[in-house]
């Protein structure tokens, strides 16, 4: 039987190789946006992870004509509402650097004593269809904001990401072990289970 063919909406090569290696089982030709240059940027205007991974999937589902899968994820710290939430990446400007970014966060939770500073990493995972159907699923990773950034692996807010069950930062973790604890892996293993019922119902 052919395969068939799903676009990841990124041009992110490590967050391709993690997914492809996820899904692999399920035997699709996997493409991305790295094979449609012709695409522009998608504006990540939603409220919320799951509007904007919905919105990324099904724009690029009907500019590829072909299935396509879209992520958005970032930082929900309790003590501040769930910020900075989808305004992870922008939370200390545009073109700032991740330290300036956690730094900002350090700050932001200066006062905020041990016992408060729980957090999430948020991951949300959608599927489109050309015709226009869509399913979406989350998936979550629970720690704690650190009083300091430690280890050098990862990105973003991993080095203030402290995850009391390992007694380290998310930077201080193997990769290995990242891609199997995170909110993208986990939102990942979601979306592995309802996809090929997705698939089959809407190719
Ligand atoms: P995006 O989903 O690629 O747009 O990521 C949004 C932002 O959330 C990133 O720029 C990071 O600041 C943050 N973020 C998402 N995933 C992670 C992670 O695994 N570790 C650290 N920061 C993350």
């Amino acid at each position: 039987m052919e395969k068939i063919e799903v676009v990841i909406a990124t041009r992110n090569s490590g967050k391709l190789r993690e997914i492809q290696a996820i899904l692999s089982p399920l035997g699709l030709k996997i493409l991305s946006l790295r094979d449609f240059p012709e695409i522009p940027e998608i504006i990540e205007d939603g409220q919320t992870f799951e509007e904007n991974a919905v919105k990324k999937a099904a724009a690029v589902s009907r500019q590829t004509s072909r299935m396509a899968i879209a992520d958005d994820s970032g930082l929900a710290v309790d003590a501040l509402q769930g910020r900075p939430g989808v305004f992870s990446s922008r939370y200390a400007g545009e073109k700032a650097t991740d330290a300036e970014r956690y730094q900002k966060l350090l700050k932001e939770m200066t006062g905020t004593p041990q016992g408060k500073r729980g957090a999430a990493f948020i991951c949300a995972m959608a599927v489109a269809s050309p015709k226009g159907k869509v399913e979406v699923v989350e998936g979550e990773c629970r720690g704690e904001i650190a009083f300091a950034p430690k280890g050098s692996h990862g990105f973003g807010y991993d080095p203030v990401f402290y995850l009391p069950e390992w007694g380290k930062t998310m930077a201080e973790l193997e990769p290995e072990v990242k891609n199997r604890i995170s909110h993208r892996a986990r939102a990942l293993e979601k979306l592995k289970q309802v996809l090929p019922k997705f698939l089959e119902e809407n190719r």
